[in-house]
């Protein structure tokens, strides 16, 4: 699965099933295509494949063969449930229910392929289920092995080849897509094509369009995809569902390094918006994808985190109380930590200050209105109890050693879910709810199984509804093929 798209420039290739993007959904699409004896080419935009992919660290499953072996109860009625109940049932259950029910057999498809799952963790304390399959290398895993199946499947990959549009024969059905090299245009002829281009993070003007929480304050963490495949489905007459989902990853300096970003939403930090005010439970930070819905809420969505010498202490000397995934996990001693503060505070996002009256400059309030939020708050802490938002009173310690620390924290995001409008079997859907032949999609692109907060009880649920959904849309478009 290697051939690069510049190399070839031809006029016209043919094949059976066009997939487009080589992630999460179109890795398994395309594998899974040629499992189903389907001639497949792969199109893939940037010069490797994976997309955020092969940053992801773990995906969900119910009674999936891991779970079975750790003993972990995680039904899938249970699944099914919470991930409805989370959304008030606004999304379409068939969809949710054949990504559950398929969940532990792609378990087993990736582990019959080499993929090493080592541990299913909390991905909070007490989560009630545990879901999350975490990969022995990271998603990078999940993609290699998938590149090297689909090599050995006769899967013809085209790097650095961009889907620019559907074809379709004038009377509704789709029969390739054009593809777009730095050589120019050519035609890929398919009697169906899967859309998986990971959405539309880095469009600016469809963010604005769809997503009614966003502004430029945010910062994207992912790759910052462009909405290829959402508007070439439109373009060929897809419906959409879901529309306006950005999956926020809490809040965090922009660009700092990720040392800064697990301080930015530690438990015992507060937030205070730019009025100078606590707007928060801070320790609802266990759960990222929420506690950032609070920071959006505050004007111009963004907060500053605060916290002082003895915290910052702590975190070097007996470690950071809850980490970021397993890219930190928690109890890590950031050693590093001062420098970073020190380079941050250099460039303008960080101000490190002998006193709060100096830090509320910064902020451009007037002292005495965050030296009463302080002192409400260490008053709380004194207390034992927060008689404002009720946070844990583990996470209560007053702020009084100086020097004190503020980090002008705005809402990062991961990518955006929803789009393109499926039922259960991938296949796209036109405005009067019928399937546009031969045209399926599948990952991130698509809208129907996840609502307006990403849903981190069930973890991992992003990049499994995604090598799912890429299977389900293969099966399908190899049974569309047959004529079935
Ligand atoms: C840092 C990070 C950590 C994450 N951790 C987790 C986790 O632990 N658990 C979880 O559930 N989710 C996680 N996610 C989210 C997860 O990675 C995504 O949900 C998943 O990768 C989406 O799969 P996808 O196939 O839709 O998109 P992607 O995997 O991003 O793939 C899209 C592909 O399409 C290609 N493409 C785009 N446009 C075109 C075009 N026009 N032509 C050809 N190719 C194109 C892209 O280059 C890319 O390769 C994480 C995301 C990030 C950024």
């Amino acid at each position: 699965m290697s051939t690069k798209g510049i190399a070839m420039n031809p006029e016209t290739l043919d094949t059976q099933i066009a997939v487009v993007g080589a992630g999460a959904a179109g890795l398994a699409a395309a594998v899974a295509a040629a499992e189903n004896a389907a001639d497949v080419i792969l199109l893939e935009k940037r010069s490797s494949p994976g997309g955020n992919a092969a940053r992801a660290e773990g995906l969900l499953a119910a009674e999936s063969p891991v779970q079975k072996r750790f003993k972990i109860d995680a039904q899938r009625d249970v699944i099914f449930r919470i991930a409805m109940d989370h959304a008030h049932w606004k999304l379409d259950p068939r969809i949710v229910r054949t990504f559950v029910d398929r969940s532990a057999d792609t378990i087993q498809w990736l582990e019959d392929k080499g993929v090493v799952f080592s541990r299913v963790p909390h991905y909070y304390p007490n989560q009630r289920i545990r879901t999350w399959h975490l990969l022995s290398r990271g998603g990078i895993e999940l993609v290699e092995i998938l590149v090297k199946n689909g090599q050995d499947l006769g899967v013809r990959m085209l790097k650095e080849t961009t889907a620019k549009r559907l074809l379709t024969d004038g009377k509704g059905n789709i029969t390739g897509v054009m593809a777009d090299t730095q050589e120019g245009e050519f035609k890929i002829t398919a009697k169906s094509v899967i859309i998986a281009t990971g959405g539309y993070a880095g469009n600016k003007e469809l963010l604005k369009k769809y997503c009614p929480q966003y502004n430029e304050n945010m910062f994207c963490g992912g790759l910052p995809y462009t909405g290829d495949g959402l508007l070439m489905a439109i373009e060929a007459g897809a419906a959409t569902e879901g529309l306006g989902l950005i999956q926020f990853s809490g809040h965090a300096v922009p660009g700092a390094p990720v040392d800064l970003v697990a301080v930015a939403d530690e438990l015992n930090t507060v937030w205070v918006n730019k009025k100078g005010e606590r707007f928060t439970d801070e320790a609802t930070s266990y759960h990222r994808f929420e506690s950032i819905n609070a920071v959006i809420r505050q004007p111009d969505s963004f907060c500053y985190t605060l916290f002082d010498e003895r915290i910052k202490q702590n975190i070097i000397e007996k470690g950071i109380i809850k980490g970021v995934g397993t890219v930190i996990p928690p109890r890590t001693k950031l050693t590093g930590l001062g420098k970073a503060l020190e380079l941050e505070a250099d460039k303008g996002n960080v101000r490190i200050a002998g006193s709060w009256d100096e830090i509320a400059k910064w902020i451009g309030i007037k002292p005495a209105v965050l030296k009463a939020t302080i002192d409400e708050y260490n008053a709380f802490c004194d207390d034992g109890y927060d008689r404002l938002f009720a946070k844990d009173r583990r996470y209560l310690d007053a702020l009084r050693t100086p020097p004190y620390y503020a980090l002008r924290c705005y809402p990062r995001f991961l990518s955006t879910i929803g789009g393109i409008k499926i039922n259960h079997r991938m296949e796209v859907l036109d405005n009067n709810d019928n399937p546009i032949p031969g045209l399926y999609a599948a990952g991130v692109d698509t809208g129907g199984w996840e609502t307006d907060t990403y849903n981190a009880i069930l973890s991992g649920t992003t990049f499994a509804f995604s090598v799912n959904s890429g299977r389900i849309a293969a099966e399908n478009a190899a049974r569309y093929m047959m004529g079935e």
